[in-house]
């Protein structure tokens, strides 16, 4: 049976008076889909989903065609993730362990125990400029929301909250998914910002949320109270790989002339798939042979 196919979109509205910016989005189908992909298991596509849906909302913070990579790495059995994300739009991810599989911790998923407590948080932007930004912080609690907030603050010095939620079903399916983001510009307004915090602090989880039907435009309504705002943009979200067959042969190529005459000396091909996507990429012989001559040349 095919699960039903909610649209993958993302909305960003803004204060009237400009000080508060304000993203959500439901990412359930591009969620699920990561998770059937990766065969992850409960734990494991809570945490790659949490991550693809912070990847969207940060990466909508971003100026037309820059990029962002968040990189998680901490103590626990998933050892990793790593997402990549543009302002486009399309978003990829990848786990380091996809079957780790924990008990839950009451109801919820237990997303921190697969993360670990200790460890970094890295965000490199890729702006168009020379060189990358790149930005690194110690994980807080490892439930990926929290951290990516703690990031904001700390190495952006931008205060904002943070929400991100992935749901499956008893069946192991993505159900729902989804996240939203705040930020107040400077000057701050006190009064308005502890507004704002206590109701975000009643909304409860996010999931639960989507689930009970409230979408993107009406969770914003809902923190937004009282205060007018306008919409900015709403767009698609997509998981979309850039691999390609070039592409694997550069990574191949890179590996220098050594390991492709090994390559050929030991098993006379070469496979190579494609972390964020699972795709496979087959290399006979007359392939690893024309690399070759092309590193000579
Ligand atoms: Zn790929």
């Amino acid at each position: 049976m095919e699960t039903l196919q909610k649209d993958n979109y993302l909305l960003r509205v803004i204060s009237d008076d400009g000080g508060i910016l304000g993203l959500a989005c439901d990412t359930t189908a591009l969620v699920e889909e990561a998770r059937r992909l990766h065969c992850a298991s409960e734990t494991a596509a809570a945490a790659l989903g949490r991550t693809l849906t912070g990847g969207a909302l940060m990466a909508s913070l971003l100026k037309r065609d820059q990029r962002l990579a968040i990189k998680i790495e901490g103590n626990g059995p998933l050892k990793k993730i790593l997402v990549e994300a543009d302002s486009n739009g399309a978003l990829r991810g990848f786990v380091g362990d996809p079957f780790v599989e924990l008990p839950p911790r009451g109801e919820k998923i237990d997303v921190a125990g697969a993360v670990g407590k200790e460890g970094f948080l890295t965000v490199m932007k890729d702006l168009g400029a020379k060189e990358p930004y790149s930005g690194i912080v110690r994980l807080r609690t490892g439930e990926i929301a929290t951290d990516l907030a703690h990031y904001f603050t700390e190495s952006e010095q931008i205060p904002t909250a943070m929400a991100l939620g992935v749901h499956v079903d008893p069946t192991g399916a993505v159900s729902t998914a989804g996240g939203f983001l705040i930020q107040t510009l400077p000057p701050p307004d006190a009064a308005r910002v502890d507004r704002l915090v206590e109701r975000i602090g009643g909304l409860g989880p996010v999931t639960r949320m989507l689930r009970n039907g409230r979408t993107p435009e009406t969770i914003l309504a809902t923190i937004y109270g009282d205060i007018p705002y306008r919409i900015l943009e709403k767009k698609a979200l997509a998981l979309r790989c850039t691999c390609s067959r070039d592409r694997i042969e550069r990574v191949l190529i890179s590996l220098g002339p050594q390991e492709i005459s090994a390559l050929i000396a030991d098993t006379g091909e070469a496979a190579v798939t494609c972390e964020f996507c699972r795709a496979a990429y087959h290399f006979p012989r007359q392939d690893l042979e024309r690399l070759q001559a092309e590193m000579q040349a």
